[in-house]
């Protein structure tokens, strides 16, 4: 069973005149059937302010209710999450998010994200949205940046201090984390502002990210998008070792942003490549690709 745990309906186009498609449900489905991938999480977008796309101005049907509503069409191949802004709810480290959880339970949500807001990672709204959400017994997926730089995504220093404390403040929510910010971690930052990009180069010594898979066992990661590639590509001996030892909180995703060809991700190809030559473990491929999704996801095996 193979799960792509990061994907997106929706025109990220940054000019509607650019060539790339938009992703729709159908193409979804599609990409799965092609790639031989069973089910994809969806993660609706538009949660929050910063992580609207200037089409979206032209769009319809994509407020975050819609996108879970058309996801029930596709039961069984589309996954959906619920999407929450930490502002939303009073913006008080108090305020209550329940009516939107019970909403996204009644339709069959099974998580929550990704968080896209850009506010400091271990802000006390953060942790009081992520700890009413473990209380569902939910994982939360979230964007990582820089503070400074990146328009978008919870905000952290080099060296992931604020992650630290969201992990030992929510110890009973599953937190996949996701985004340069998160994946610069791999390694020592040259300078702060690698935080917000793609780090490249041996890895000749750890980062935080290994050091808090180790100690906090709430800490996921998923390896989509171009972040999560680079960090295990950058260094061709790390990487399959890395994968290896954190076989069990590793999730594939892909973070597809636009149909077509346009679109596709080298991930699934990377960890079929590392099988085949036998530098990844079936046990290792088989858990990164589906089997911790389901356990995550609290799905029937
Ligand atoms: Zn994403």
């Amino acid at each position: 069973m193979t799960i792509d745990f990061h994907t997106h309906v929706g025109d990220f186009r940054s000019r509607l005149s650019d060539q790339p498609r938009p992703v729709t449900f159908d193409g979804i489905v599609r990409r799965l059937d092609e790639e031989g991938i069973d089910a994809a999480v969806l993660l609706p977008v538009y949660a929050s302010p910063e992580a609207i796309y200037p089409s979206f101005i032209l769009e319809e049907h994509m407020s975050v209710r819609d996108q879970v509503l058309r996801a029930a069409q596709y039961r069984g191949r589309i996954l959906p999450f619920g999407n929450l802004d930490p502002r939303w709810a009073g913006n008080s480290p108090n305020g209550d998010f329940s009516a939107y959880l019970d909403w996204f339970a009644s339709q069959h949500c099974l998580g929550i994200g990704e968080i896209t807001a850009n506010m400091p990672l271990d802000d006390e709204r953060v942790i009081n949205l992520f700890r009413q959400i473990g209380v569902r017994g939910w994982p939360v997926v979230m964007h990582v940046t820089g503070f400074g730089l990146g328009s978008y995504g919870l905000q952290d220093e080099p060296g992931a201090p604020r992650l630290e404390r969201l992990l030992r403040a929510c110890p009973d929510t599953p937190i996949v984390g996701h985004g340069p910010g998160f994946w610069a971690e791999i390694g020592p930052l040259p300078e702060a502002a690698a935080k917000s990009g793609y780090p490249t180069g041996p890895i000749s010594q750890e980062g935080a990210l290994p050091r808090l898979l180790r100690e906090c066992p709430n800490l996921y990661a998923d390896i989509s998008a171009h972040s999560g590639y680079n960090a295990l590509t950058r260094d061709q001996g790390y990487g399959p070792q890395f994968l290896e030892e954190f076989q069990d909180r590793l999730l594939f995703g892909t973070d597809v942003c636009f149909s077509g060809e346009a679109g596709r991700m080298p991930h699934l190809g990377y960890l079929r490549r590392l099988l085949g030559e036998g530098s990844l473990s079936k046990e290792a491929f088989e858990k990164i690709t589906g089997a911790n999704a389901i356990r995550l996801l609290r799905l029937p095996a």
